[in-house]
């Protein structure tokens, strides 16, 4: 039996009168939140860190620390609900916590309004980016407040711990031929480790994409600053809150929780995960620049051998002696600014 206090109809005093973590979180966005500490009854400490920003430590000897962030684009909605019901579940002891995890909703005022982000896309902020920009915007202040919470969650590791792992979950506008995929940021000299596509074919990503150069996202932050193992995950299609359909995000949801639970990875992945690195990155080069991929591409969609991707005057681009895949095409972006990606499979 489940003790009195839990059926007070909320599901911790940790969020007081709010419902649960995404609750709060919208509704203090623009409050000074100070910390909230509570302890499990099997030792587990939890600590409302900031709006949006909790984290969860065992008491017994764990050898990892996790990262699983969502929001940091507001209207991806279906990862922030899956983060939501495993922070309550632990908080209700019905999810095992066996590994230190910081649960982060990166921005909440565009949660409230449904939108990618208010004024500055956050996951263009990262690795230090944000200092180039307006430090008085909100979501530029963010940006270097979640740095810092990532940082300290690394630096109070207890000395068991030897392993970093960052996911940070998303959904997609724009429909993909391989639903779910994976994004691995670039380190140099790093391999992505067989545990790790293990990771993904247990949460169904059965795609990945090397990058071959650093980024500013949240998964490359922690990748680049830290070693961790990290990924951006896009794990769908982006919905209002409610509208989701969970079921559509169940491997994600069970791979996260045999991790919170502290279940070693798969040491190899239960199905082959294909690996797609970039090959040809698609930059706007003037006004002049042509675009000859339909508004409407999905993601992943492949390309025969010499078909014409874009023009500029004599410059051109045409894909090369095996077929390639576009992903994240956006041709109404400033010149200078980059329209897509063209991978291949990476044998
Ligand atoms: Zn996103």
């Amino acid at each position: 039996m489940r003790p009195f206090l839990q059926f007070t109809g909320d599901n911790h005093s940790m969020f007081g009168a709010h419902t649960d973590f995404l609750q709060h979180t919208l509704a203090t966005a623009d409050d000074t939140v100070s910390p909230e500490f509570s302890i499990l009854s099997a030792g587990t400490e939890v600590t409302l860190l900031d709006c949006g920003v909790l984290r969860v430590e065992p008491n017994t000897a764990c050898d990892t620390s996790v990262v699983i962030s969502c929001a940091v684009h507001g209207n991806e909605t279906a990862p922030i609900e899956l983060v939501r019901d495993i922070v309550r579940d632990i908080l209700e002891e019905e999810q095992k916590a066996g590994q230190r995890v910081l649960f982060i909703m990166g921005n909440p005022w565009s949660m409230s309004i449904a939108q990618r982000f208010v004024e500055v896309n956050m996951n263009r902020l990262f690795t230090g980016d944000w200092q180039q920009y307006d430090t008085t915007l909100k979501e530029v202040k963010r940006a270097a407040k979640l740095e810092a919470y990532v940082a300290n969650f690394f630096a109070e590791e207890p000395v068991t711990v030897t392993k970093r792992f960052h996911y940070d979950l998303h959904t997609a506008i724009r429909g993909s031929k391989r639903e779910r995929f994976a994004v691995y940021p670039y380190v140099a000299g790093r391999e992505l480790p067989d545990e790790q596509k293990g990771f993904l074919a247990r949460a169904d990503i059965e795609t990945v994409l090397l990058q071959q150069k650093e980024a500013n996202t949240f998964s490359s932050f922690s990748s680049l600053r830290y070693g961790a193992e990290s990924f951006t995950l896009e794990l769908g299609s982006v919905k209002p809150f409610g509208e989701n359909d969970l079921s559509r995000y169940s491997g994600i949801d069970y791979a996260l929780r045999e991790l919170v639970a502290g279940e070693p990875l798969p040491a190899e992945p239960k199905r082959p995960v294909a690996e797609f690195e970039v090959c040809h990155s698609i930059d706007v080069t003037s006004d002049t620049w042509e675009f000859f991929i339909p508004d409407d591409a999905l993601n992943f969609t492949d390309y025969a051998p010499g078909t014409l991707i874009w023009r500029d005057g004599d410059q051109e681009y045409r894909v090369g002696d095996e077929p390639e895949y576009i992903v994240f095409p956006n041709p109404k972006v400033p010149v200078g600014q980059r329209a897509g990606l063209m991978l291949k499979i990476r044998r």
